[in-house]
């Protein structure tokens, strides 16, 4: 059966009640698939662009499924990056804010480990974790995971990315071997297939296409400039195009700095995110980001992974991407939840034949923009 809106999941009144305050009434494709599946306790595996709500559509089925009597965790939600985990708690603990006595805990790296094992004394049904740091606690024996029902590999092609592979392994041997898992994943990578062989057979795979409904209405333009034309074209584009919040990408973190440093220079508010910067000046950057304290971020390709600022409106790359797939990533960080969005991409000489190969690859539809002849 295919669900048009929510009211037909037979959710509890605490999660509709949720949901309506957020203003959400139908389900995206990936939640009407995942979340009918996972709330009859299989296995899943999601193949599902950025931005199409996946957060939800594991989060829905594990609060529908938390035994609020018991004190021991029941749900553990793996992600690549701290960012994200803080993100998806914030969100769950949305989505739970009508739950008596749901306790939500984010497990990250670069955060005093005594501050965590306070959250975790305190008995949480749910934990949101970076694999490393919990293994650490389970190490010290902060945590027990030997329970969890449910065991969620969110992002999992960039977990694997980033090396995390053993330690997914280690997790998967201490969790219990009949537990629900729920992967999801923007690629079906060979490394993320490794581990669907080997964890989750028998699994229900779910797919959405990048041509559904649900993907992000972004307008995509294509800018031939020379390196000294980008930062000029940057300011009229920015007037021209009411550009309010911006995410810019650039290669490397010499050029994070280089163009913020320009940006800066043309009177506009902008700050970066690049592998050099530390956690707590990390987190203070998003935090000032997304009270707009400044409007424009830039930042290199891992340092953006997995941000969910929800009203992007404007994607610049000052450079071509080196990988295709990071090329939909930096354009996915707009248009995010119905909204409509624009990147504009600029290519010099050099980076043309990639461009086309990212073209090509991705299949994407794209408007050649000329700033002089306008
Ligand atoms: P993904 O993990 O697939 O990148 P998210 O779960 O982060 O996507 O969701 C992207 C945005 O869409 C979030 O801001 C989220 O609040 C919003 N969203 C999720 N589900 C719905 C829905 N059913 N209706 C409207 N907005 C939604
Ligand atoms: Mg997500």
């Amino acid at each position: 059966m295919e669900f048009t809106s929510f009211d037909q999941m037979d959710l509890s009144e605490e999660v509709m009640r949720a949901l309506d305050k957020m203003g959400m009434k139908t389900p995206t494709s990936v939640q009407k698939q995942a979340i009918p599946l996972m709330m009859d306790n299989r296995c899943v595996i999601a193949k599902a662009p950025t931005g199409t709500g996946k957060t939800f559509a594991f989060g829905i089925p594990i609060l529908e499924y938390l035994n609020m009597d018991a004190n021991f965790v029941q749900a553990l939600i793996l992600c690549p990056t701290r960012e994200l985990a803080l993100q998806i708690c914030t969100e769950l603990r949305g989505l739970g804010a009508f739950i008596k006595g749901l306790k939500i805990c984010g497990i990250i790296g670069g955060q005093k480990m005594d501050k965590q094992v306070q959250m975790l004394k305190k008995a949480p049904q749910i934990v949101v974790a970076t694999p490393g740091r919990l293994l650490d606690h389970v190490t010290r024996r902060n945590i027990d995971i030997s329970q969890i029902y449910t065991l969620v590999l969110d992002e999992a092609d960039k977990m694997l990315d980033m090396g995390f592979i053993k330690d997914i392994r280690k997790i998967m041997k201490l969790t219990p071997q009949d537990k629900q898992i729920a992967m999801f994943s923007a690629t079906m990578s060979r490394e993320v297939m490794d581990i669907t062989w080997e964890y989750m057979e028998g699994a229900d795979e779910i797919e959405v296409a990048p041509k559904e409904e649900d993907m992000p209405k972004i307008h995509q333009y294509l800018l031939h400039l020379e390196e000294r034309e980008k930062m000029p074209a940057f300011a009229r584009i920015m007037k021209k195009y009411n550009c309010h919040r911006v995410m810019a990408f650039c290669n490397t973190k010499t050029r994070v700095r280089i163009v913020t440093e320009g940006i800066r220079k043309l009177g506009f508010k902008v700050d970066c995110l690049h592998g050099d910067i530390g956690q707590g000046a990390r987190n203070r950057i998003m935090e000032d980001f997304r009270k707009g304290k400044f409007n424009i971020l830039v930042a290199t390709d891992v340092a953006a992974r997995g941000i969910d600022v929800s009203d992007i409106d404007t994607v610049f790359n000052f450079e071509v991407p080196n990988e295709n797939e990071y090329y939909l990533h930096r354009i996915g960080r707009t248009g995010r939840a119905g909204r409509e969005g624009q990147a504009f991409t600029f290519i010099n000489y050099s980076q043309s034949i990639r461009m086309d190969d990212i073209l090509h690859y991705t299949k994407v539809a794209t408007e050649e923009l000329k700033l002089d002849e306008e």
